[in-house]
């Protein structure tokens, strides 16, 4: 069963969940903003195998995040919008960015990490569970 969909903003990559999210985050690390453009990144996992591309392809690119795991960030190389991000510690487990959500109504974040980064004008939720950092 299709939980959401979504796609970039040119419309060239199109994709369906079929999963309940396993975790949503917002996550203050430099490299999500780097990626995002934006003051931070909002993540939500679920399972890899979970995600299905029904149109376009995205295109890749590895990083190193501060773990020293490889990150790869997934997005279209057309118009650059950011889609799915995954991490080589191995949680099998992927990240959609709920900015490429069509309709992200049902998405009420559980999680801040990295709050060590925040910037100074981000209004943050301390009603949820706050991280410095990455949680162990
Ligand atoms: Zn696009
Ligand atoms: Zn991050």
């Amino acid at each position: 069963m299709v939980q959401f969909s979504g796609g970039c903003l040119c419309g060239s990559i199109r994709y369906q969940v079929d999963a309940e999210p396993k975790r949503i985050a917002n996550c203050h690390c430099d490299d999500c903003r780097k990626a995002t453009g934006s003051a931070f990144a909002t993540n939500i996992f679920v399972d890899e195998a979970a995600v299905v591309v029904t149109q376009g392809a995205p295109k890749s690119f590895d990083h190193t995040a501060d773990s020293g795991n490889t990150m790869t960030k997934q997005f279209c190389d057309n118009c650059g919008s950011q889609l799915f991000g995954f991490s080589s510690g191995g949680s099998g487990l992927k990240s959609v960015k709920v900015g490429s959500i069509d309709d992200a109504s049902f998405v009420q974040p559980g999680l801040n990490l990295f709050l060590k980064h925040a910037a100074p004008f981000t209004q943050i939720d301390r009603s949820i569970t706050c991280f410095d950092g990455m949680p162990e």
